[in-house]
C-alpha cells in the first residue's frame, strides 16, 4: 500500500542522469524545507520498472554537496599555485571577463588557439548539449576534444564508416535476443553503455531465463561474467584477433549468411581474404582462447536464430580499438543478426537528432584536419583528446593552442599520461570551466562558472534515445527551485556564446532556432515539409531555453506529431503529459533506408579499416615475445568516472582504488593482499594497495579510473578522503588507436613491485 504522503511533501518523477540507463526515480521532497527527502525507483516507469542502482541515491548527496559551487569563481594567484585562493565574482562580471580573455586570445592567435574539453555528463544533459554545441560554434574553433576519444570513438568510427552515421549505433536487442557475445562490457556495474536499457541485470537474467546463452569475453571474471554461462578469458587487447577468427570461421565452415543485407552490402569478399589470416588455431596464444572454443562459439552465432554480438569500452580503449569496433559489426552482418529482431538494430529516436532523418549521404567526416605535433586527424568533428597536452605545450608558437575551455570535464584525471596535461595547462594564457566542482583539472581554469545542480533543471536524454533496446520519450522536470541568481547550463554557454559573437543571448536563441527550423520544416527533404516556418515558430511559442528546442525536435521526430492538431504523435506537452514515461514500442528493422553512406550501401570493408589490419598483423608476429604484465582498468558500481566521488554515501565502504593482482603474479612478485606495491609504465608510476583477484588473468593487473583525488587547489573534501591513485599517471598518450586516436586504457605495459 502506498504510504501516505504529509502534506509538504510532493513527489517529482524524473529520470536518473547519472548514467546511461537512465532509470527512472521518483524524488520525494519536503516543500517546506526544500529538502530531498528520498529517491526510490518509479515503479510506473515503462523503461526501468522501479529498478535503481546505488548511485541514484547519491542524487541527494549531489544536491546537497557543500563543495558544489554554487555562483562564479575567480582564481587570485598564478595557475597551478597550490597557494591561489578564490573569489566569488557576479555572473555578468564572469562573463565580461571570459569574453574579453576568450576573443583577446583568439584575436591575438586565430579561433584554433581556443581548445574546447567536453566530458562525459555533457551527453546526459540537454541543455549543455545543445548550447555547448552554440558556444563552440561561436569560438569558430576545430581545435575539439572530448571524452568520446578516451572512450567510444571507433565505435563512432565502425558506424560513420560502415552505415553512414557516427551515431547511428547498431544496438543489441537483449530484450528478444537467444544468444548474446558480450566483449569488454560488465552492466552489472557500468548498466549498459551504447545500449539503453535500464536493468541490465534484470534484462539479462530474462534472457537466460528464455533459454538464452550469454557468453562473456573479458580478461577479468566481471560481475558480469560471474553470471554469464560462459566466461572467455582473453588476452588484453586481442579481441579483434578473436573477431577475425570468428568471422574466419563463418566463411570457412560455409555459416555466412546476409540475409537481406545481401543485396546491398559491400566488401563482403575483401573481408573474407583478410579473414583468411587469422584462423582460430593462428591467434590462440595471442587471446588465450582455444581454437576449438572459437569455433564452437562462431557456429553457435550462426545457429542460433536470435543472436548478437555487444563490444563496448573493453573493446574500444585498446590498442585496435577501431578494429575490434568493426569487427563485432563484422560479425554480426555476417552471422546474418544485424537489422532484425534479437540481433543488432537502430532505434527511431523519439528526440531523432541526426539519425532521424538519416543524414544526406557522403563521405565519413574522417581527416579533414590534423593535430599540429603529431598529425592525427579529426573524426566528426573533434580531435583526440591524447594529443591535447602536446598541442599547448609542444606545438608551434603560432599554432599552439592558448586558452582552454573545459565542460563537465576532468581530463587530468581521465585522459593518458594526466600528469603532463596538468602541467600543460599551467602554460596556457587563460582557461574557463563551465563545472558544477573545482575539481584536479578545473582547479587551473581562471573562471569557474557553475550551473544549476541535476535537480535544479529540468532535462531530456537525447542522445540516448539513440541507444535505447526500446522506443522511450520520458521528460525530466527541475525537481528543485532554481536557487536565487543560478544560471542553467543553457543560459551560461548561451551567454558565452553571446559575448564571442558580439551579440546578446538573444540573438544567439534566435539563430539557434532559426538554424534547426531550417533541418526540420519547410522543405523537401525535411521530416515536415508541408510545414512553413512561420507555423512552426507559431506552435513552439515564444518561450527560449531547451524545452522549445526539445519540442521541436519531438515534434518533428519520427514519432512527432509533425505540428498538426489532430495528431497524437509526440510533442512535449505531450511527454511532459506523461510524467513516468512513455513506452513507443521495440525496435524495427530499418535498413536500408537510414544508409547515408556515399555509395548508399553498407560498406563492410571500408579502406582506413582494412590499411589497419596490417599493424594487428604485424603486433601478431610481435606479440610471442612479449610476456610482462599489463594493465587493464575497471569500474565499481558506486562509481562512475571521477565526478561522484564528493558523495559520502557512495565513497563510503572499502577501498576502491586498489590494484587486483592474481594471487601466482603476487607471489611471483613478492606481493600480499593488502601490500603497497609500486607500478611503473613508461610514462609515470604510482603506489597502490594490492587486492587478490583469482578472476584476473595471470599477467594481468586492473587499477579503477577517475581517482587520484586531492590536488591541491581542488575543493571535494570527500574525495580528497578517498583519493586513490589515477591510473591515468601511467597510460600513455603516445599509445592511441591509429584510425581513431582514441587512447589506450587495455594492455598498458607495466612493471610491478612491493613498494
Ligand atoms: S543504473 Fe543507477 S546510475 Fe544508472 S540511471 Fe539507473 S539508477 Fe541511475
Amino acid at each position: 500500500m502506498a504510504r501516505a504522503l504529509p502534506e509538504s511533501h510532493e513527489v517529482v518523477h524524473r529520470s536518473c542522469p547519472l548514467c546511461e540507463a537512465h532509470c527512472g526515480v521518483s524524488v520525494e521532497v519536503d516543500r517546506t524545507s526544500q529538502t530531498v527527502v528520498t529517491i526510490r525507483g518509479d515503479e510506473a516507469d515503462p523503461r526501468s520498472g522501479g529498478y535503481l542502482c546505488p548511485k541514484a541515491y547519491g542524487l541527494k548527496g549531489l544536491h546537497e554537496d557543500p563543495d558544489r559551487l554554487r555562483g562564479p569563481q575567480r582564481r587570485v594567484g598564478p595557475r597551478g599555485d597550490p597557494d591561489a585562493t578564490w573569489e566569488e565574482i557576479g555572473w555578468d562580471e564572469a562573463f565580461d571577463l571570459v569574453g574579453e580573455q576568450l576573443r583577446a586570445v583568439r584575436e591575438a592567435h586565430g579561433p584554433n588557439s581556443i581548445a574546447t574539453y567536453i566530458g562525459n555528463p555533457t551527453a546526459h544533459d540537454l541543455g549543455s548539449l545543445v548550447y555547448g554545441q552554440v558556444f563552440q560554434r561561436a569560438l569558430g574553433t576545430k581545435w575539439r576534444f572530448s571524452a568520446s576519444s578516451v572512450d567510444q570513438l571507433p565505435k563512432m568510427m565502425s558506424s560513420a564508416f560502415l552505415y553512414g552515421n557516427p551515431l547511428g549505433f547498431p544496438v543489441p536487442d537483449i530484450d528478444r535476443t537467444d544468444f548474446l557475445l558480450m566483449l569488454g562490457a560488465n552492466p552489472l556495474v557500468s548498466n549498459g553503455s551504447l545500449c539503453t536499457a535500464p536493468d541490465f541485470p534484470g534484462r539479462l537474467a530474462k534472457l537466460r531465463g528464455r533459454g538464452g546463452r550469454l557468453v562473456v569475453v573479458d580478461p577479468r571474471r566481471t560481475e558480469t561474467a560471474a553470471i554469464a554461462d560462459e566466461h572467455l578469458a582473453i588476452r588484453p587487447g586481442s579481441d579483434a584477433y578473436f573477431l577475425f577468427a570468428l568471422a574466419n570461421v563463418l566463411f570457412e565452415e560455409g555459416l555466412v549468411s546476409l540475409g537481406p543485407l545481401k543485396a546491398f552490402t559491400n566488401g563482403v569478399e575483401e573481408v573474407q581474404t583478410l579473414a583468411k589470416d587469422f584462423p582460430p588455431e593462428a591467434v590462440e596464444a595471442a587471446t588465450g582462447i582455444k581454437a576449438a572454443t572459437t569455433r564452437r562459439i562462431a557456429r553457435e552465432l550462426a545457429a542460433t536464430e536470435r543472436a548478437v554480438c555487444y563490444g563496448r569500452i573493453g573493446t574500444c580503449t585498446q590498442a585496435f580499438g577501431t578494429l575490434s569496433s568493426w569487427l563485432v559489426d563484422v560479425v554480426n552482418v555476417l552471422s546474418g543478426n544485424v537489422d532484425r529482431p534479437g540481433g543488432a538494430m537502430w532505434p527511431r529516436a523519439a528526440s531523432g537528432p541526426g539519425v532521424d532523418p538519416p543524414r544526406a549521404p557522403g563521405p565519413a567526416p574522417y581527416g579533414r584536419w590534423h593535430t599540429h605535433v603529431r598529425g592525427l586527424p579529426e573524426f566528426n568533428g573533434e580531435l583526440p583528446v591524447a594529443a591535447l597536452a602536446e598541442e599547448i605545450d609542444e606545438a608551434p608558437e603560432a599554432e599552439r593552442v592558448h586558452a582552454m575551455v573545459t565542460m563537465a570535464g576532468n581530463p587530468v584525471l581521465s585522459t593518458p599520461n594526466g600528469a603532463r596535461l596538468a602541467k600543460a595547462f599551467e602554460s596556457l594564457d587563460f582557461m574557463v570551466s563551465v563545472d558544477i566542482y573545482r575539481n584536479e583539472t578545473t582547479r587551473f581554469a581562471d573562471v569557474i562558472l557553475p550551473p544549476t545542480g541535476q535537480l535544479e533543471h529540468s532535462n531530456y536524454e537525447m542522445v540516448f534515445d539513440l541507444m535505447s533496446v526500446r522506443h522511450w520519450s520520458k521528460y525530466s522536470p527541475r525537481v528543485m527551485p532554481k536557487p536565487d541568481d543560478a544560471r542553467d547550463a543553457s543560459e551560461i554557454l548561451s551567454e558565452l556564446a553571446g559575448r564571442m559573437a558580439g551579440v546578446g543571448a538573444e540573438v544567439v536563441e534566435q539563430v539557434m532556432l532559426s538554424s534547426l527550423l531550417a533541418e526540420a520544416v519547410g522543405r523537401p527533404g525535411t521530416p515536415c515539409p508541408d510545414v512553413t516556418e512561420a507555423e512552426a515558430r507559431e506552435k513552439l511559442g515564444d518561450m527560449p531555453g531547451t524545452d522549445r528546442v526539445l519540442d521541436l525536435l519531438l515534434r518533428a521526430g519520427p514519432h512527432g506529431d509533425r505540428f498538426a492538431d489532430a495528431s497524437d504523435g509526440l510533442s512535449l506537452e505531450r511527454v511532459r503529459a506523461a510524467e513516468h514515461g512513455l513506452d513507443l514500442g521495440p525496435m524495427e528493422p530499418r535498413l536500408p533506408a537510414m544508409l547515408a553512406t556515399e555509395s548508399g550501401r553498407l560498406e563492410l570493408a571500408p579502406p582506413v579499416f582494412v590499411e589497419d589490419v596490417e599493424r594487428l598483423r604485424s603486433d601478431l608476429a610481435a606479440r610471442s615475445g612479449r610476456d610482462g604484465l599489463v594493465l587493464i582498468g575497471r569500474r565499481n558500481l558506486r562509481s562512475n568516472n571521477s565526478w561522484m566521488h564528493n558523495v559520502e554515501a557512495l565513497a563510503k565502504g572499502p577501498e576502491r582504488c586498489t590494484l587486483l593482482v592474481h594471487p601466482e603474479d603476487a607471489a611471483r612478485l613478492g606481493l600480499v593482499d593488502g601490500a603497497t606495491a609500486r607500478v611503473r609504465s613508461r610514462v609515470g608510476e604510482l603506489t597502490a594497495p594490492v587486492a587478490l583477484d583469482a578472476g584476473l588473468l595471470q599477467g594481468v593487473v586492473s587499477l579503477p579510473h577517475g581517482y587520484g583525488h586531492g590536488a591541491p587547489g581542488a575543493q571535494l573534501g570527500v574525495a580528497a578522503r578517498h583519493a586513490g591513485v589515477n591510473t591515468n599517471l601511467l597510460t600513455d598518450e603516445r599509445d592511441i588507436d591509429v584510425p581513431s586516436g582514441n587512447g589506450v586504457f587495455s594492455g598498458i605495459p607495466v612493471e610491478v613491485a612491493p613498494a
